[in-house]
């Protein structure tokens, strides 16, 4: 019962992250004959002073403690995940077979392309998918992040600019977007210029006009935008642009609400990238591999990252060389490989008919959330929406119970928040994003769980303003748990004292 999981956790021996006591052990090996190395004479300097101290476990205190730290952590594995522009949608578990297929994982990067030739075509063949899906000519698969996409397609820009004379530095970006966007560009020596966004959410001429001139290089237009809206204007934004020798780069973060609908190459984009880890579905979240292919128009392709996979003669090959003016390598080797076998996984099994399903559904699901939790809930756009729709606290201002309340509080009904106090230009937004793969079961449940929050606040502010009240941590300093974080176990300062023989024994017993 959510409303009533308030007890608290008493004391519990196995919630104790340290375990272990000295010389007891997991592992049942023969006893080794090899003969004593002195380790100062096999390792010099290299030689430990001290023992590593590390913790001596059995094996069943091992898969318990790893076990038990998989369970406190939220997962889409484990329930409805809506943080909006991230896409947190169910991972279908083929493409994890696929990316394990020992054909794959027992690659090295240095074999010589006649001996990965399937690897090679499966590059190939998901940059040929992900060209189709964005009306792009080529795609490159290198990127680690979407945000590494953003500064791959900025520096290609800047190539291009260069390579006509011309050094133009402003990126003019709309209030709305993503914090990458600017940030891009200012690792790139670009200079980003922010402009409203009108009324209605979405980028206007009128409203860009006064800001375009002869020094600007580009536009980040984030299509649909991140208050989940479509931008309707795009293609005379990228006619105004062009006008003055600009270029326009498309944040594909949010292909989720386009894909098999409508192409971003089709609307004016030079340029984009896509995150694999979003919307072709490789698990993400807590800072896990990425990958963000930039896909570009053919007037891009002499800046493009090398090396490029190429088809010579019905071979596939990696060249490195044929790109004079490259902006060179983004990463180390191919990128995440593995990532690019899910997607392609994910891209056959769906096909064109299921890529379209796909986005009608995910579409369809946040407008049930717009028209269901708008009975309630302040909608600031109140316009249909894309794959995600903002919210906000407004109807609770009295009460004192902010979206920050409302987020703790729903971690006691078993969901992950929502994207909190994003976008900026929403005071108190939530930005919902159910994805396609959440059933109308859970999508009810999820607004009966915010009416009872709602009704909450209202009838007990503070129980709210105290939540959660059923996680394994209550609230947490979370700007030091980000500027801070601790992430490594650091050994005790003094070794452990070995305990006697017998207690070892009867503790390694299972
Ligand atoms: C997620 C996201 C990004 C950044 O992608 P990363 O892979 O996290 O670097 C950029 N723009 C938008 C709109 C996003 O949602």
């Amino acid at each position: 019962m959510p409303g009533s999981a308030t007890s608290g956790l008493s004391f519990q021996p196995s919630l104790i992250f340290e375990q272990g006591s000295p010389n007891r052990h997991g592992a049942s090996l023969a006893p080794d004959d090899l003969p004593e190395v002195d380790a100062k004479s096999a390792f010099g300097k290299m030689a430990r002073e001290v023992p590593p101290m590390l913790p001596e476990v059995s094996e069943p205190e091992a898969v318990r403690h790893y076990v038990r730290l998989s369970q406190q952590n939220f997962a889409i594995d484990t329930g409805m995940y809506p943080l909006g522009s991230c896409t947190m949608k169910y991972n279908p578990k083929v493409n994890e077979w696929a990316a394990r297929l020992a054909g794959f994982t027992d690659l090295h990067p240095y074999m010589p392309d006649e001996l990965v030739q399937g690897a090679l075509e499966l590059m190939w063949g998901l940059e040929r998918g992900l060209a189709e899906v964005c009306g792009m000519d080529r795609v490159s698969l290198h990127p680690a992040a979407g945000a590494q996409g953003e500064l791959a397609g900025l520096m290609m820009i800047r190539a291009y600019h260069q390579a006509q004379g011309r050094d133009p530095k402003k990126v003019l970006i709309p209030d709305t977007a993503h914090g990458t966007n600017p940030a891009s560009c200012a690792l790139n020596g670009l200079q980003a210029v922010a402009f409203p966004v009108g009324e209605d959410g979405i980028v206007t001429t009128e409203a860009l006009a006064p800001f375009v001139d002869d020094d600007v290089a580009a536009i980040m237009a984030t299509n649909p935008n991140t208050v989940g809206l479509f931008e309707t204007h795009m293609p005379a934004i990228a006619e105004l642009i062009h006008s003055k020798g600009g270029l326009v780069y498309g944040d594909g973060a949010n292909l989720n609400a386009l894909m098999g609908k409508a192409r971003p190459g089709d609307l004016g984009i030079d340029v984009m990238q896509f995150n694999l880890h979003k919307t072709f579905t490789t698990p993400h979240g807590g800072g896990g591999p990425g990958c963000g292919p930039v896909g570009y128009k053919a007037l891009l392709d002499p800046y493009a990252p090398v090396p490029v996979v190429e088809q010579q003669d019905g071979r596939f090959v990696l060249d490195y060389s044929s790109r004079p003016a490259s902006v060179g390598r983004l990463r180390s080797f191919q990128g995440n490989f593995g990532m690019m076998v899910r997607a392609y996984a994910y891209l056959r099994e769906m096909g064109a008919e299921g890529l379209q399903r796909a986005t009608e559904l995910a579409v369809l699901n946040a407008n049930y959330l717009r028209i269901r939790l708008g009975e309630l809930w302040h909608v600031p756009y109140d316009a249909i929406c894309m794959h995600e729709v903002v919210i906000s606290d407004r109807h609770l201002k009295q009460t004192g119970v902010t979206t920050m309340d409302v987020a703790k509080r729903l971690m006691d009904f078993g969901f992950h928040p929502p994207t909190v106090y994003f976008p900026l230009v929403v005071k108190g937004a939530m930005l919902i994003e159910p994805t396609e793969t959440e059933s109308l079961q859970t999508l009810d449940e999820f607004v009966d769980a915010m009416k009872a929050i709602s009704d909450e606040a209202i009838a007990e502010p503070d129980f709210v303003k105290s939540a959660p009240k059923s996680t394994r941590l209550r609230r947490l300093d979370e700007t030091r748990a980000a500027r801070k974080p601790v992430l490594r176990w650091t050994a005790p300062e003094t070794p452990r004292e070995p305990s006697s023989a017998s207690g070892e024994t009867a503790e390694t017993r299972p």
